[in-house]
């Protein structure tokens, strides 16, 4: 029994609990809210338990802070399981069994603090001090448990590690890989024989091409390989690749587009290098800079430039940045939850969002997460990072002289997407009020450390007359951006300065023109075409705000380059850096207020052809939150052909859907090369396809359920509840339409919960994907709804996922962007064969989750009659697809292998109904 005197709470969607030293008992939402805020309550997630009770401002001991402050980049599902798993003891059996067992996990919880053998104690004593000043629920809990060290602690900065630079590394040899030793290191890595796997050994040897010398400038050689779910791609590549590296000295760039790629990644590479310590050097994952928690920022915040819950939130941070592995804030071992129980409150300012880093100026500079994971990969075998962070160091890099040559871009049917979000113009509100920011500095007293463009650049201005001169032209022209308030100012219809102007004539006209119809409240867009005389009148003085800008950008980056080669007397080797990043940072500001301009100019003005233009007006649930104009390349593959394909040696594109979803035949592949940028190129690609291994026509099957109505909301919230209630949860439940998505879930969450079934959803419940995912996956009774973000990064192999079921045909939305493309389709059957290519291409993607080993079984439900025949080429050959009643399909989800008996005792019957 716990000795702790406060009560716990806990509410799911089937009824509220209290649990105190007399025992448990169901309690209303009024009574709940009630003791919550008369008394301190034990709860688990304060963010869910709120959103469930209707009472947002809801707070109390919530135990996910309390394992954030002890076990510090320690990896948790945020769910009773999970702690259970944690606390070491046993984990409730039914929902009204969870409230006594919060009170019982925090007595395992601090009982950590007594033992001999917790890891994270270092520091622990410190901060708890600093959280009881900042009056922290758990505080003065801690602050009586824990003793005073008898030698003082280490404050973080003087703890964490610096990194060293060591010479640059030659340019990588010229090697070609030998075909047995592939195929050796292959087996080497996989432990199988010769006979086995005879898909993941042509896969290897079709990979090796990519690492064979480049014989004209600009023609990389490029491989295309599709590979079927199941072959082993992922060693696949990394035999030949690992053997290049060792071979010609040289680093492999790995690029994903999911984190939980990147994440299988690093486990995977520990089959290359066994040993953790040489691991560590020869892979090194990268991530964007704005991932990483920035130490500057940090201690500004540690140090008063944050208050109330966002300073008791930097003191957790502080603790994890003690004892994390890379000081990644978004994918790495912060846990995910971590930040959203802070309602992200602070959480953005942690990392360098907005580019404001002093490099070698920095005090931390030599301790600095995002330096150090630089500094390893220049001398790492293998790379990990992401689509978008090659195309960003790619495109405007400081890191020129340690390019790249080889790529493997895994899951390369997202370069298309990641290069068209890179490579792209936005001239909105948010984006420049970013950008004035970043020139001017905090203008409202605000506190912190925030500075602008003259203070982090005072000592050139102090010695070069003509650079002090280009700041300070730079930072009278940043006054005609947007500020503070600007939305407001534009509902009001008083807008401020010539750029809120312009904002406000595309609001105006968006509004004028933009259809409501699909997910009305999210979003308006309308074609940069026609405009009024207002945006045309507002146009003009826009254009002279921004040119009166980019000047003394474009003077002060000739400037500093000037004075870096001067090489004046104050200028020593951490100065030098600095610059040297202010010169790249100032370019790229330069570079966005340049393509700015040049998207002015295009109102009134001719389109061009290369280019998609459009104005939006953002919102979430019918309320504004930027305004703006957009441009994006017709074909983005185009500037990602350029700035990455042309300059690297080999390049691999891997994907199991790389030709438009059509696996079982040998079409497709100039979409392959369309969508990867190969058609831009000199020498073409090389082709690889081998199909999935998995027995598809006994593992699955597709049912096409004919027999609920299109847009009637009820029945389609039925057909989940009944398919959820019959498989006894294992559904994911993808949805094209965020607005249905939050309608089914408000229907049959409750259905579910009674039965013991979870129901979370991307959306409605406070809590990251990533985070929704691992709960989803650690609890085969739960079901998990979601977007397009599920339906193309969930690895959940195993009982957990046994069921997808898919609201309706995924066509594209018709946006501005998808109408022009479409238009321009060349392929094969036009527009039509277009949208058709990326339906089959969606509907393979969301079919991909479902088996994930060999010995998976599911069932893949897609509830629209109106699913044309010709696209069913999407899913495997092999495997069954029938026309089904709702009747039918609920039978068939009953029956699934795996289903399981829920928690509560009652299990659903095979048509769905409970007893
Ligand atoms: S070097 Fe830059 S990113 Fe790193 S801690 Fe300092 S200011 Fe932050």
């Amino acid at each position: 029994m716990t000795a702790l005197p406060y009560p716990a709470l806990h509410a799911s969607h089937s009824g509220i609990w209290i649990a105190d030293a007399n025992g448990t008992r169901p309690i209303g939402r009024g009574e709940a809210i009630r003791i919550a805020a008369d008394t301190p309550v034990i709860l688990l997630n304060a963010a869910l338990i709120g959103q469930r009770l209707g009472y947002a401002d809801l707070s109390g001991l919530d135990l996910l802070e309390l394992f954030a402050f002890l076990c510090p980049a320690r990896f948790m599902v945020p769910t009773p399981r999970g702690l259970a798993r944690v606390a070491g003891i046993d984990a409730p059996e039914e929902d009204s069994a969870i409230a006594p067992f919060l009170r019982d996990a925090t007595d395992a919880l601090l009982a950590l603090i007594e033992g001999n053998d917790w890891p994270e104690r270092e520091g622990a004593w410190t901060a708890a001090q600093s959280l009881f000043r900042l009056r922290w629920t758990w505080a003065p809990l801690l602050v009586d448990r824990l003793p005073k060290p008898s030698v003082a602690e280490r404050w973080l900065y003087t703890k964490l590690p610096e990194w060293s630079e060591g010479a640059p590394r030659p340019a990588p040899r010229t090697v070609s890989l030998d075909a047995d030793r592939t195929q050796e290191r292959l087996a080497a890595l996989t432990g199988s024989t010769a006979e086995q796997r005879p898909g993941q050994r042509a896969y290897a040897q079709a990979a090796r091409e990519a690492f064979g010398p480049r014989m004209t400038q600009g023609a990389p050689n490029m491989v295309l390989a599709e590979a079927g779910t199941g072959i082993g791609k992922t060693l696949g590549y990394l035999a030949p690749a690992s053997l290049w590296a060792e071979q010609a000295g040289g680093a492999v760039w790995v690029s994903t587009f999911t984190k939980a790629l990147q994440r299988q990644l690093g486990q995977e590479s520990a089959r290359l290098f066994p040993d953790a310590s040489v691991r560590k050097t020869k892979v090194v994952t990268r991530k964007g800079r704005e991932n990483y928690l920035c130490l500057l920022n940090l201690e500004d915040a540690l140090q008063g430039g944050f208050a109330g819950r966002a300073a008791i939130l930097a003191q957790l941070v502080a603790r994890w940045a003690a004892f994390t592995a890379d000081g990644d804030m978004v994918g790495g071992d912060l846990p995910g939850w971590l930040t959203t129980l802070f309602r992200r409150n602070g959480s953005t300012a942690l990392t360098d969002r907005r580019g404001e880093c002093v490099y070698a100026g920095c005090p931390h500079y030599r301790k600095c997460f995002i330096e150090r994971a630089a500094r390893a990969s220049a001398d790492a075998d293998l790379v990990i990072a992401n689509h978008a962070l090659v195309m960003v160091n790619a495109a405007r890099g400081r890191e020129q002289t340690t390019r790249p040559t080889r790529y493997v871009f895994d899951e390369g049917h997202h370069i298309f997407d990641a290069a068209d979000a890179m490579f792209s113009t936005a001239l909105t509100g948010a984006e420049t009020i970013e950008l004035r920011r970043w020139v001017i500095g905090p203008e409202s007293g605000g506190r912190g450390r925030r500075r602008g463009l003259a203070a982090r650049l005072s000592d050139v201005a102090s010695y070069d007359e003509a650079g002090g001169r280009a700041i300070t032209d730079a930072v009278v022209a940043a006054h005609a951006l947007a500020s503070d308030g600007w939305l407001q100012r534009l509902g009001e219809g008083a807008p401020f300065g010539p750029v809120e102007a312009l904002l406000a004539a595309v609001r105006g006209l968006t509004y004028a023109r933009a259809e409501t119809e699909g997910d009305a409240g999210y979003g308006l867009e309308t074609e940069l075409a026609e405009p009024d005389s207002t945006l045309i009148e507002a146009a003009a003085p826009a254009a002279e705000a921004l040119d009166a800008l980019v000047r003394p950008l474009v003077a002060l980056g000739r400037r500093l380059e000037a004075v870096l080669e001067e090489g004046p007397d104050w200028m020593d080797g951490p100065a030098r850096a600095r610059i040297e990043g202010a010169v790249a940072s100032v370019a790229w500001r330069a570079d966005t207020v340049a393509a700015w301009l040049s998207l002015l100019t295009r109102i009134g003005g001719p389109a061009s052809p290369d280019f998609v233009d459009w104005m939006a007006v953002d919102r979430v649930e019918g309320r504004d939150y930027d305004v703006g104009l957009h441009r994006h390349w017709l074909d983005p593959t185009r500037p990602f052909a350029e700035t990455v394909l042309k300059q690297a040696h080999g390049v691999l594109v891997t994907s199991a859907t790389l030709r438009g979803g059509d696996a079982g035949s040998d079409e497709g592949w100039d979409v392959a090369e369309a969508r990867t940028g190969a058609n831009h190129l000199l020498r073409g690609a090389s082709r690889f396809a081998a199909l999935s291994p998995f027995d598809y026509a006994n593992q699955a099957e597709v049912l096409i359920v004919t027999d609920v109505k299109r847009g009637d909301m009820a029945a389609l919230a039925n057909a989940y509840a009944r398919l959820g209630l019959a498989s006894g949860g294992g559904m994911l439940g993808l949805f094209t339409a965020i607005r249905r998505l939050r309608g089914v879930h408000a229907r049959i969450a409750d259905r579910l919960a009674r039965e013991g079934l979870p129901l979370y959803a991307q959306h409605v419940d406070p809590i990251d994907t990533g985070t929704l995912v691992d709960i989803f996956r650690d609890d085969p009774a739960a079901s998990l709804l979601g977007t397009d973000a599920l339906r193309d990064g969930v690895d959940v192999p195993g009982r957990s996922l046994r069921m997808v079921v898919l609201e309706g045909v995924p066509w594209p939305k018709p946006t501005v962007l998808h109408a022009a493309r479409r238009m321009a389709a060349t392929g094969e059957g036009g527009g039509k064969g277009y949208d058709d290519r990326i339906v089959r291409a969606r509907m393979a993607q969301a079919f991909g989750r479902l088996i994930r080993r060999a010995d998976d079984h599911g069932m893949f439900v897609l509830l629209s009659s109106a699913m044309p025949s010709r696209l069913l080429s999407a899913f495997p050959p092999g495997v069954s697809i029938t026309r089904v009643t709702l009747d039918e399909a609920v039978a068939r989800a009953a029956a699934l292998p795996s289903t399981v008996q829920t928690g509560q005792g009652a299990r659903a019957t095979a048509n769905g109904e409970v007893p």
